[in-house]
This record gives C-alpha cells, structure tokens and sequence, in this order.
C-alpha cells in the first residue's frame, strides 16, 4: 500500500492536516508519532484513582476565532469553563492577570483608589497594557504612583516566574511572552477573554480520537518517522516535529524549554479555589493546577499537577517550549531556509517545526491555512 502522505506528529498540527486530507481530497495519510499515544502535547487520560488529567500541562481551549471553534466543534461538544489563576504575592492570594481586584486586595483601598484612577487615566478602562510598556512609560513619565506599581507588580508577579519558567528575565525574552498575560484595567478575573472558551467535553483524547477516525487515515504509534520513513512509500512528508531534528542540527541545536511534571493525587475533593495558583516568587515549581476545576469531574479525590521548568537536554526530555528571542528566530531562519528547499515535497508545521509559541488554536489555524493554500491550492510555503 502506498501512502499519498506521510504526517510526523499526532498533535493538533499533524492530525486537523490528516483529517483535511482525508475528508477533503479522498487521499490516503498514515500518521507516525512516536509516542505511545495521540493528541500530541494534549494528550488526557484517566490517572489511576478515575481523575482525568492533562499529562503534558494544563491545556485550557480558548480563541477568538469563530471558524476554529465552528471546525472543532465537528468532533466535540464543550463544557463551558473559563480558567481562573490566583497567584500569591506578598503572602495574599490575588488575581492574575493583575487587575483592579489584585490592586484592591493587595493595597489599603485609599492608595488602591488612586493607582487605579490613575490606570484608567493612562490607559483607559478595559484595557490590557503588557507590564514591560507600563513600567518603560511609568519611569520616563517620572509619574512616581505609576512607578511603584509597575515595579511592584514587575517584580512580584512577572520577574522570579519569568526567570523560573524561561532561566531568562523579561527582558531578554521577545516582549511578547510577557505581554500574554498583561496588566487587565479592569475588574474581569478571567485569565483569558477570547469570545470562545471551554473544554472538550470528554475531553481531548477524545476529540483526536473522532478527528482521526476517518477510515483514510492510519496511525502508527511508538515509531520515530526516522525508523520507518524510507520502508512506508508515501508521496509527500509533513513535519510536525522540533525543525533542528529533523536537519540534524546542521546549524546549531535550536534552544528550547522544558518541564517536569508532579502529579499529586487528594483524598478531599478540592485543593484550591481555582484551576490554577501560581508561585512566582516561591517554590521551584510556578504553579499548580487541580483537573476537577477545568473538567467538571465529578469524582471523589483530586488530582493536581506541579510544573517544575527544566533546561531542555535532547534524547533526555521533551522540547514543549521554543524560546522566543530575536537571535533564537535568526537561528530558526536558517532552518527555515533548508525547509523552502524540501518544498513541495516536505511541508513544516507547528509550534516544534515552526519554532512558535502557538497556542492550540494557532495550531489548528495553522495547519488549516496549510491545507488551504499549500495542499489545496498548491502554493510554495
Ligand atoms: P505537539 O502537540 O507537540 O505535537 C507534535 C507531535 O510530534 C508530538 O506528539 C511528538 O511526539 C511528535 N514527534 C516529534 N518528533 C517526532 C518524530 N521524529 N517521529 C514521530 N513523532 C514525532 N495551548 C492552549 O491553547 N491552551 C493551553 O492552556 C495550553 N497549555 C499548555 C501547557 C503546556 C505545559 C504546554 C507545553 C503547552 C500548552 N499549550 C496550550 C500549547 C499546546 O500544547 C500547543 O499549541 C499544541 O500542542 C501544538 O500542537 P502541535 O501539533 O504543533 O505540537
Ligand atoms: N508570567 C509571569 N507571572 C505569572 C504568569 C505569567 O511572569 O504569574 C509570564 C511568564 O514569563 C510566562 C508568560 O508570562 O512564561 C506566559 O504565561 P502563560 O500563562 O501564557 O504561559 P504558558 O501557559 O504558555 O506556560
């Protein structure tokens, strides 16, 4: 049997592709993961006290994209959540992202009154303001109320995370990984505000399993394409896997950041008020995330998970971040250009093959943008 493709990787990259191919044009697609498992980084199962937990991290679906959730719905219904994250600073426990209700827990409500009239002067109300450009504008405006919170909250919220989770402090990162969870002028506790938010009802597993259900797509589990690409014929290649891997390194290993992951499991029902409690300026993990809050579980005992950040070493353990950082994506660059040359034959991407910091929904818009004009409309990537 002879494939019309062959795609690396069972992540919302690899497998929204297959389904595209499969249903769209009729071809024939095998998929090769090399994990024992689909659903890529989120992948959930049931732990052995009945909990369903997420195994790579928390995974909250949210996007403001009407067509990514109108083509996910296909294969699931959702459970409504929205994620709420409660950090610890200075000893109290306070929303995040920082808004007004963070301000007023943490300040005497007289001076919480006028940093917050002053915010809303600055920036107006309902508005996110990523940290980095408050404090850059506070210290040039000398505007000294201004000042004091932008460094209170630089440096109780954002500065030992950031160098917990990335070994780097804010500002050696593209200002964008910070700017993710901004300053929120507002009193919308929520951590995300997208027009669609939930979990899939039965969870994610579930939805790879209806995704990749069409009887043109074949899955190969525990196999590194590497093994087995040159014995399977197939027509064409599509790369979801770490770019640098997949050229050898011939220009450097491109750096990534990975996690470690502790899972606890509680006879009582709930550990904490919300899904997730962030650390930043204690503990080597940054936070802590209870499943029963995100899925609706209705199970005695709690599962919950710590995440530990790690340096990644390869063959030792997973690349789940790409750092973002100016001379990081001129390295990627360079593999990019050795990718164009593979083109048509072999198409790259997702967040690993792309080196991006996508969230889902950049994932499956991704791969969806791919079928269209690449696949569809034969256009050089
Ligand atoms: P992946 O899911 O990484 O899939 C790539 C697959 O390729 C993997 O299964 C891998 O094993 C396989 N592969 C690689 N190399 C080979 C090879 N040589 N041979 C065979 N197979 C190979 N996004 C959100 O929207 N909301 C969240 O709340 C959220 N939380 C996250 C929390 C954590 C801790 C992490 C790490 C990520 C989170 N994300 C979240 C991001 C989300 O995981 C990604 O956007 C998504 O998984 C990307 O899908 P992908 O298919 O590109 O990559
Ligand atoms: N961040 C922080 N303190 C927090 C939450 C986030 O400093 O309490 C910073 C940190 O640099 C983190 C980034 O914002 O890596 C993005 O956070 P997000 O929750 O989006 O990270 P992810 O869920 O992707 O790990």
């Amino acid at each position: 049997m002879k494939f019309d493709w062959m795609i690396v990787g069972a992540g919302f990259t690899g497998a929204v592709l297959a389904e595209r191919i499969a249903s769209q044009l009729g071809q024939k697609v095998l998929i090769v993961e090399q994990r024992n498992h689909i659903a890529g980084n989120a992948y959930d199962d049931y732990d052995e006290h009945g909990v369903l937990i997420h195994h790579y991290g928390p995974h909250i679906f949210h996007t403001n994209a009407r067509y990514i959730w109108d083509y996910l719905s296909q294969f699931t219904t959702w459970r409504p959540y929205y994620h709420r994250v409660l950090g610890v600073i200075d000893g109290q426990t306070v929303p995040i992202p920082f808004n007004l209700n963070s301000l007023y827990a943490l300040f005497p409500p007289r001076y919480a009154d006028k940093l917050a009239e002053q915010l809303i002067q600055q920036y107006g109300f309902n508005v996110k303001v990523p940290i980095l450009k408050i404090k850059e504008e506070a210290e040039k405006s000398g505007q000294a109320d201004l000042k004091f919170l932008a460094d209170y909250i630089y440096r109780n919220v954002f500065h030992n995370y950031t160098l917990k989770q990335w070994d780097l402090t804010p500002e050696q990162l593209s200002p964008s990984v910070t700017a993710r969870v901004p300053i929120y002028v507002s009193r919308d506790d929520r951590y995300f505000q997208d027009s669609y938010q939930g979990m899939p009802a039965q969870g994610y597993t579930a939805l790879f399993k209806r995704l990749l259900a069409h009887p043109n797509i074949k899955v190969l589990l525990n196999a590194d394409y590497r093994e087995i690409a040159a014995l399977i014929p197939h027509n064409r290649l599509i790369y979801t896997g770490a770019i640098d891997d997949f050229f050898d390194h011939v220009h450097g290993e491109l750096p990534y950041r990975s996690l470690a992951f502790k899972f606890t499991h509680h006879p009582e029902d709930v550990q904490q008020a919300v899904g997730t409690v962030n650390y930043p300026n204690e503990y080597q993990y940054t936070r802590i995330t209870e499943f029963k809050h995100l899925t609706g579980q209705r199970i005695a005992g709690s599962t919950c998970v710590a995440e530990y950040p790690q340096a990644y070493r390869r063959g030792e353990n997973i690349p789940y971040y790409p750092i973002p950082r100016d001379d990081y994506r001129e390295q990627y660059h360079r593999y990019l250009e050795e990718a164009k040359k593979c083109n048509p034959q072999v198409i790259f991407a997702g967040r690993l093959a792309d080196y991006q910091y996508y969230n889902m929904d950049q994932a499956v818009a991704r791969a969806l943008t791919i079928f269209k004009k690449n696949i569809c409309a034969g256009e050089t990537v």
